[in-house]
């Protein structure tokens, strides 16, 4: 068996937990017996929303410690748990309706969350972090759904999220909606359509718990990938390479997600990799975003295209993303600007190396245009040709 330092003892805390961690009610002790409830939430409200203060709390005050959750017989379900959570947050929709009513179960639940975050961490993929998080806050949203009011306000008060009920309904503080819902262009929830009374937006009871959603992600968000060392991947290294292994048959369904009416089968190598860097959620350099923006207008792709492209951008991207798009783009500026060419690709470090198209042109649009006339051979792909 895997032996771990001394100093891995006290870690698990920081699995367990999303965010800050200081204001709770220390819960009572014993594991699985009926006075173990923490005093302000009980194992099966910790079990539904493992993300709460409490959670983290109640595994501390249990004293489990890291070692025995990734080795013990007795937390095997919980790691089963925890590795399935993290697959199904990159193979599956958000259905996951997860109601534990024996104990044992209500607590393996709750020790799977640590055991996702462990799995998540070692593998230090920004995409995966976000999945898993989105998968989490849906499960959380879904189950809400059926809980009380009196649960709702508490986990927003956690988030935190200035939610107050309301003659049946709720309302949230402006500040608060606009910082939750940046990432929702959709018409309906535009600040100016909303019911705004003294500086607090109303919301049904579902569009609260929308709101929610975003707010649960974020939070479990936070923090991930924490630090993961020698002996956790060798704990799960071949959980690990499973989930590698979806991770990457994942990425390789990419393609074109959002990118509309262009092909993507047409894109020469380095757009195809900013792109694909761009879904991946990874940091793309100033110059690439400037080339794949200029790429994608002139191929076509009007500005809410190219935006959507970017995805889920964080909020406080999200002004300068679509500042960016309009300037390049031409609409608010007075140039329309053309991607770089093949040589400045180059001098960036952002040509990957040229393919047998790449040989015979000087710019990244020549060859798109290539690309449509040209019948390549079978099974050759933009990003494979060479
Ligand atoms: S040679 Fe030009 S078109 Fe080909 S990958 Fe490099 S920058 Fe892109």
């Amino acid at each position: 068996m895997v032996r771990f330092r001394k100093d891995l003892r006290p870690t698990l805390g920081a699995f367990a937990m999303s965010s800050g961690d200081s204001m709770f009610t220390v819960p009572r002790r014993g594991l699985l017996s009926c006075t173990s409830v923490p005093s302000t939430v009980e194992l099966a409200g910790l079990a539904k929303y493992p993300f709460l203060q409490e959670a983290s709390a109640f595994i501390r005050a249990e004293h489990v410690t890291l070692e025995e959750l990734l080795s013990e017989p007795a937390y095997a379900r919980a790691r089963a748990i925890g590795r399935a959570r993290v697959v199904e947050a990159l193979e599956k929709g958000p259905d996951a309706k997860r109601v534990a009513i024996a104990p044992a179960d209500q607590l393996s639940q709750l020790l799977a969350y640590p055991v996702a975050r462990i799995l998540v961490s070692a593998l230090e993929d920004t995409y995966l972090t976000r999945r898993f998080a989105l998968r989490e806050a849906i499960a959380a949203e879904s189950l809400l759904e059926e809980d009380s009011d009196e649960v709702i306000l508490h986990i927003a008060a956690q988030l935190p999220m200035d939610l107050r009920r309301e003659n049946g309904a709720f309302r949230i503080h402006f500040s608060d909606f606009l910082r939750f819902t940046s990432t929702m262009r959709d018409t309906p929830w535009k600040l100016i359509n909303q019911p705004v009374e003294r500086g607090y937006v109303r919301l049904r009871r579902e569009k609260a718990l929308r709101v929610m959603r975003n707010a649960i992600q974020r939070h479990i968000e936070q923090g991930l990938p924490l630090p993961v060392n020698e002996e956790i991947l060798t704990v799960f290294k071949g959980d690990l390479r499973e989930i590698r292994g979806v991770l990457e048959a994942k990425k390789a369904t990419f393609k074109a997600e959002d990118i509309g009416k262009v092909s993507i089968t047409r894109f020469p190598p380095c757009m195809y990799n900013l792109l694909a860097q761009i879904q991946n959620h990874e940091n793309v350099p100033h110059m690439g975003r400037f080339a794949i923006v200029a790429f994608l207008h002139h191929i076509g792709l009007g500005n809410e295209e190219i935006y959507r492209v970017f995805g889920d951008v964080p909020d406080f991207a999200a002004d300068v993303t679509k500042y960016q798009i309009e300037h390049i783009t031409g609409t608010s500026s007075p140039t329309e600007y053309t991607p770089p060419e093949c040589s400045t690709m180059k001098s960036y470090g952002i040509c990957p190396g040229p393919d047998r198209i790449c040989l015979t042109i000087k710019h990244p649009l020549s060859y798109y245009r290539i690309k449509g006339r040209d019948r390549r051979p079978r099974g050759e792909s933009a990003s494979t040709a060479t």
